[in-house]
Order: C-alpha cells, then structure tokens, then sequence
C-alpha cells in the first residue's frame, strides 16, 4: 500500500537532503530517463555528455526504466544512505512520462521505502498529477520563473502543447496556469512541493517576491532561487548572472514568505550520492570534480 498521505510524506523530508539542510548525511539518485521536452527556456541546452559540466540538463547517458531500476539498486548496495530517487530529465520528467512511470513503479516494487522525487517544469502536471499520486511521489519540484506572461514570453521561447506549439505571452500563459492549477491539486492531496526559480537579470529579479508569494498561496513549502548559469548555445548565454550578494539578500527577503533552500548544488540529471560527495562517476556519470 503507498503511503502518500501528507503527514507520511512530510516524514520523508526528514531523509531528503534537498528538502532538509539537516539531511546532508543523506543520499539521492537522479535517474535520467526523460530527454525530451515540452518548452523550451531560453537558459536551456541539453547537452549528453560532450564536455565535462555538472550543472542541470547534463548527462552522460541516457538509461531505458530497465537501466534505471538496475542503477537505482546497484546504488542502494553500495551508498547505505540512499533515501532519495529523483527523476530530474535532462528534459522534462512528465513529457517523458511512459518512461518515468515505468522507472518508479519497478522501483516501489522492490522498494516500498524510497522517497520518489521529480522535477518538472510544470506543463503537464494537471495532466499526471493523479499518475504521480498513485506512484507514490512525495516531492515534487515546479521550476516557475515567472508569474507574469509577459516576463514569460521573454524567459520561454516556445511550449508544445497538446500537438500546437505556442509562443510568446500566449505560451507563458497555458505554462503558468498549469504550473499554478498542478501545485495546488498536488499540495491538497499532501504532496511535498518545491518552487524553484531561475534569477534572471532584467527580467525576473523584482517578481521574486510575487512569484514566492504564489508558490506559498498554492501550498508549496519551500522555494530554490537559483543563479543563473550561462550555458554557451543558449539565447541567454551572454547573460550576466546575479551576484552571491544579490542572490542572498533575495534569498532573505524570501524568507520572510516560505522557507528558502540555500544549498542546492544546481545537479547534473544523473547525479548520485550526497550534496556534498558526489559518487556519480561510480554510477556512469560524471562528478561535480568535473566540472568544467
Ligand atoms: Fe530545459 Fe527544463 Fe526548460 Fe525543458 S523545462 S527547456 S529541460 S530547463
Ligand atoms: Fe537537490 Fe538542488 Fe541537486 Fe536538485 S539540483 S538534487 S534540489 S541539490
């Protein structure tokens, strides 16, 4: 029987290292199984492991469920403290869902223990909300830049959706709404939920606030503003990110709102191991060492 209710999952963050700074000795596993996405932000290239980078996005292979699941518990024997599998892409986890469903339902299988994680930009989620409930997914993280469509139509360069593609305020629109309506389902029905928020220079940078402010009237519990990372391919490649200063004292201002996470390693999509001991090249990947 999955347990999802809200006490059971508010339980489980005590064991994510994400979600709980005083987690750290705690382990999570990104399983890259979802390459394909349904927007496309303008900070974002997808890359398969042709230079040494750690940041999101990156991977050195993509793995089939039957991968996946075989890595996951390959994992377990060697990192005792595993608590965590997250579904982190390089694309996006619910335009990748067949995969993602078959990855976590194998796992609960053999691991009626795992705290399941997934990210996602937030699209599809009215649409797999239900699907997530049922897999037992406790921690969900919307990244949700915005909650302005005109800032939108700046930071998305276009979505697909339902076999159209939208650009422009209109695109930003359907993102944000469903990104605003899956949160809420979510977090009535006592899933552990997470904004996270790219900072992004002359764009974003005075909405944090109102974005904070939505993501708590929704029931999120914690949001991640994160830096921007300039990625070379990217249309904002040439894009100064914040300063740790600026960052920071956003970061505080936050606070005052919902809890802020301050120690997000910003991972690659197959991460493995501790925040702070990164085993992925054990597991196939590349470590934060790597980075370039
Ligand atoms: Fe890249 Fe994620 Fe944006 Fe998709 S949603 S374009 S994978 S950052
Ligand atoms: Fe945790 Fe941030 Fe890494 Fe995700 S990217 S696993 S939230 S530290």
């Amino acid at each position: 029987m999955i347990q999802n209710s809200a006490a059971a999952n508010l339980e489980k963050t005590m064991n994510h290292p994400c979600y709980n700074c005083g987690a750290s000795q705690n382990a999570r596993i990104h399983l890259p199984v979802a390459p394909k996405c349904n927007i496309q932000c303008n900070y974002c290239v997808r890359q398969f492991d042709c230079v040494n980078e750690s940041r999101p996005g990156v991977v050195s292979a993509v793995l089939t469920p039957g991968e996946a699941v075989s890595r996951y518990f390959e994992a377990k024997k060697t990192i005792p403290n595993l608590t965590v599998a997250g579904i982190a892409g390089p694309g996006d986890a619910l335009a990748n869902f067949k995969e993602v469903r078959e990855t976590l339902r194998q796992i609960r299988q053999r691991d009626p223990d795992v705290t399941f994680c997934l990210s996602t930009n937030g699209l599809m989620l009215p649409f797999y909300a239900n699907d997530l409930l049922a897999l037992g997914v406790s921690h969900v993280t919307v990244t949700m830049n915005t909650v302005d469509a005109a800032a939108g139509a700046n930071i998305y360069d276009h979505i697909n959706y339902l076999g159209k593609t939208y650009t422009g305020a209109d695109g930003a629109a359907i993102l944000l709404q469903n990104q605003l309506s899956g949160i809420r389902y979510l977090a009535e029905k006592g899933v552990v939920l997470k904004v996270n928020i790219v900072l992004l220079k002359g764009i974003n940078e005075h909405q944090i606030e109102d974005i904070v402010r939505t993501a708590k009237d929704c029931g999120c519990r914690i949001t991640n503003i994160m830096q921007l990372i300039p990625v070379s391919g990217s249309k904002f490649a040439h894009m100064e990110p914040a300063g740790n200063a600026d960052l920071n004292r956003i970061r505080k201002q936050s606070a005052d709102i919902l809890p802020q996470m301050y120690h997000c390693k910003q991972c690659r999509a197959d991460a493995v191991g501790a925040l702070e001991n990164d085993l992925s090249r054990q597991f196939g990947g590349k470590s934060d060492d790597d980075k370039a």
